[in-house]
């Protein structure tokens, strides 16, 4: 195993939208920047493999942006622990990269949340987001019947991608009523871009039933997914399909904040008007700051990136975007919030936990997420609770009272530095 070495005036931690629109502000500035992300290549969620294959024109305008900046990226590490105040380690490969930087700016994202219903550890039961990365990725899907169900538009973003790769979606079940989407729609009145975004959407789902106040209950099979029951009021139904992509709308990454000491407000890290977190030069930007889709991640990572490089003033010129972003933000997260009850969907022997296979009856006996953690082993495996560290916030309102380093499973030669 070896060390490398990496010094820089800004670090930026996730190449998604949010990243890469401040690293490219800062190396407007003639700052050195570096971008660190896990995967492969640029782009986040959801702009995943438009560096090498271009569809969406924003995308590709940022990239030729990118493209024409001298911003290094270092791809494939996973940033997992400071070593002291100005340096983070990463894993890559075999190897450890530590990174030296004045500014910091996180952008790590968010992921897809998980609720455990009977039968959703069955192969073919998978993340809405998931399901769409592996077909990107170069899973077969031309054919197959997929059921998209949980909540959020990202359902609509991945019934659309999996129809275009000539997928047979069914339908699409979103848990929220008709009366709060309702409520969404009017709230776009006035934001032509997100009206016109969601007119297309609907004009390429033609055809795909949309099921307001609907959710999954049960998959069924028994080597894997052959049906899923649905519930709609007081209706009960079951729907034969190849697979089922299902996610309840989206939670922030907040392991490498927490670490680095940041505060959280309303369950993202808090920042100032500058994107400045309570860390004195640690930024934050995108949705780890709050799910607000793709134009508040750009114009948050911006600002972060000015006021990174030093540039406050032009960042002030981006607040007012920013704030009609935010209105979307807040009317988005009030519509797709989740009844209640979906709280009822785990049953007694339905794993909750599923890499230390802890079902739900373990849990109840629990009073915290600690206790639970103690006597179960509940979020301990190799995801580090990032599956079931939700679904319990929502089943029992438990929440992580710290986080530790690694926030990532790595190997015991990773670790020597402590
Ligand atoms: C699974 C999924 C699929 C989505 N698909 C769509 C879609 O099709 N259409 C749509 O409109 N919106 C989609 N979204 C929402 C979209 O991602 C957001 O609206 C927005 O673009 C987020 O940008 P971001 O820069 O904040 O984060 P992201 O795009 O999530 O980028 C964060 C990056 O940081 C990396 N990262 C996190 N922690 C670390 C670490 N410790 N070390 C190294 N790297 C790290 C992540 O791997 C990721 O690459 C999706 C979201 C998810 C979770």
């Amino acid at each position: 195993m070896s060390e490398q070495h990496f010094d820089c005036d800004v670090l930026v931690v996730g190449a998604g939208p949010s990243g890469l629109a401040a690293a490219y502000r800062v190396a407007q500035s003639g700052k050195s920047v570096i971008v660190a992300d896990d995967n492969p290549d640029a782009g986040g969620q959801i702009w995943r493999g438009e560096s090498k294959k271009v569809t969406s024109s924003e995308a590709a305008a940022w990239f030729e942006k990118i493209r024409n900046s001298k911003i290094r990226f270092v791809n494939g590490v996973r940033i997992f622990q400071q070593t002291k105040p100005g340096s983070v380690l990463g894993e890559i490969e075999n190897d450890v990269n530590h990174f030296f930087y004045q500014k910091l700016v996180i952008a790590t994202g968010a992921r897809e949340r998980f609720l455990p219903f009977p039968g959703w550890t069955l192969p073919n039961v998978m993340g809405a987001g998931g399901l769409q990365a592996l077909v990107k990725s170069g899973l077969p899907i031309a054919g197959k019947k997929v059921v998209v169900a949980g909540s959020g538009p990202l359902l609509l973003a991945v019934a659309d991608y999996l129809k275009r790769n000539h997928a047979d979606v069914l339908l699409i079940a979103e848990q929220a009523g008709r009366g709060k989407l309702a409520g969404f729609g009017f709230g776009l009145l006035g934001q032509t871009q997100k009206i016109s975004q969601a007119l297309k959407l609907r004009s390429q789902l033609s055809g795909v039933q949309y099921l307001s106040g609907c959710w999954p209950i049960a998959a069924n099979g028994s080597e894997k997914l052959q049906s899923v029951t649905l519930r709609r009021g007081a209706k009960d139904w079951e729907v034969e399909c190849d697979y089922l992509a299902c996610g309840f709308h989206l939670v922030p990454n907040l392991e490498l904040p927490q670490l680095l000491g940041c505060q959280l407000a309303k369950d993202a890290v808090k920042v100032d008007e500058f994107q400045e977190t309570s860390v004195a030069g640690v930024f934050c930007a995108g949705e780890a700051t709050g799910i607000g889709g793709l134009e508040l991640s750009l114009v948050e990572g911006e600002i972060a990136g000015l006021v990174a490089a030093e540039k406050k003033d032009l960042a002030q010129a981006l607040f007012g975007e920013r704030r009609k972003h935010h209105k979307f933000a807040d009317a988005l997260n009030g519509a797709f919030q989740l009844r209640p009850e979906l709280r009822s969907l785990a049953k007694a022997d339905t794993i909750v936990c599923r890499c230390e296979d802890v079902r739900y009856s373990e849990l109840q006996s629990s009073d915290s997420w600690r206790a639970a953690k103690l006597h179960t082993r509940c979020g301990m495996g190799p995801c580090q609770g990032r599956i079931c560290g939700s679904a319990v916030e929502f089943l029992f309102g438990w929440k992580a009272e710290s986080v530790r380093p690694p926030v990532f499973a790595v190997r015991v030669g990773s670790l020597r530095h402590d």
